[in-house]
């Protein structure tokens, strides 16, 4: 396994590699994210490459506190690309990744509009930037995303529509602790009764999806149901907790097509975000 810091370098070295299917990351690895890289490493087959990136992308954060605090076990995570197969890693130093006047910067304006969207300024706008580039940087026929990003991951499926760039997108479905919480990077900043308490997030979306057998379709009541679950808690804050439609991720009033219930909030100044959804 390669690990390259430098970008330039990367891409040359990617270019003479082949096939390359790439899975990007802000390290912190943890199964969720090595079930992507085992994934790519079956789409990459024997003589393809899978290339990792590990970058902790400045331009995609809205909180200043949440970048400071982000989690950086660089020798785990080189570890655990190695044990999974992955044949190069790109890990960027600070600065490499944008030049300091930089002028450019890919925006969705559709999909981007609500949930995560809507309460983290520009958030979109830097994982389309940084995730173009390592595409650009990796010349990747194929690259494997997380649905637990289900919104990332839809505005990306629409940026490689839009701007025809020449890639698979691959997801795969997300990796939960045995109590259902999401595995993230940021569950390591939880505090033990916030831990404890966590698995009332998924609770929360599997009570309001079982109200689809009985006939209900509106989505103020699976949003209802969903909140009292949360509210029950004595820690964690609701940022949103929405339901849009599953294509075009705007918000609908009754679930007619599929649809997504999506969520998000805090624990003390940790972000979590899950979804579940709703096929009527
Ligand atoms: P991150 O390091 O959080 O930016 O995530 C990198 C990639 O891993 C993204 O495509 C995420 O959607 C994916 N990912 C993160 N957590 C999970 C999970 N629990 N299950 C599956 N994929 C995940």
């Amino acid at each position: 396994m390669q690990v390259i810091e430098d970008p330039t370098a990367f891409q040359q070295t990617c270019r003479s590699a082949g096939r390359v299917v790439l899975v990007p990351t802000m390290g912190a690895l943890h199964e969720g994210h090595l079930a992507l890289i085992r994934r790519a490493r079956e789409v990459a087959a024997g003589e393809g490459t899978v290339a990792v990136s590990i970058f902790v992308n400045p331009i995609q954060f809205d909180r200043p506190g949440d970048l400071a605090a982000y989690p950086k076990p660089l020798e785990a995570d080189l570890a655990a690309c190695e044990k999974e197969g992955a044949d190069l890693v790109l890990v960027p130093k600070d600065g490499a990744m944008y030049a300091a006047d930089r002028s450019i910067s890919i925006t969705e304006s559709l999909l981007s509009k609500h949930l995560c969207g809507a309460t983290r300024p520009g958030h979109f706008d830097g994982v389309c930037t940084v995730v173009l580039k390592l595409f650009l940087l990796s010349h990747a026929t194929a690259a494997v995303f997380g649905e637990k990003d289900f919104q990332q991951l839809a505005v990306i499926r629409r940026m490689v529509r839009d701007l025809n760039v020449p890639i698979d997108i691959i997801g795969h479905p997300t990796i939960r602790e045995s109590d259902g919480l999401a595995m993230s990077s940021r569950n390591v900043r939880l505090l033990p009764e916030h831990r404890r308490d966590a698995p009332r997030l998924r609770q929360a979306l599997i009570a309001a999806r079982d109200l689809l057998p009985y006939g209900e379709r509106s989505a103020a009541t699976f949003v209802e149901t969903a909140r009292r679950h949360l509210t029950a808690s004595p820690f964690f804050r609701v940022d949103y907790l929405e339901v849009v439609d599953a294509e075009t991720l705007q918000p609908v009033a009754a679930i007619q097509r599929p649809a997504v219930l999506a969520l998000a909030g805090f624990y003390g100044e940790v972000r979590l975000i899950d979804h579940i959804g709703l096929h009527p």
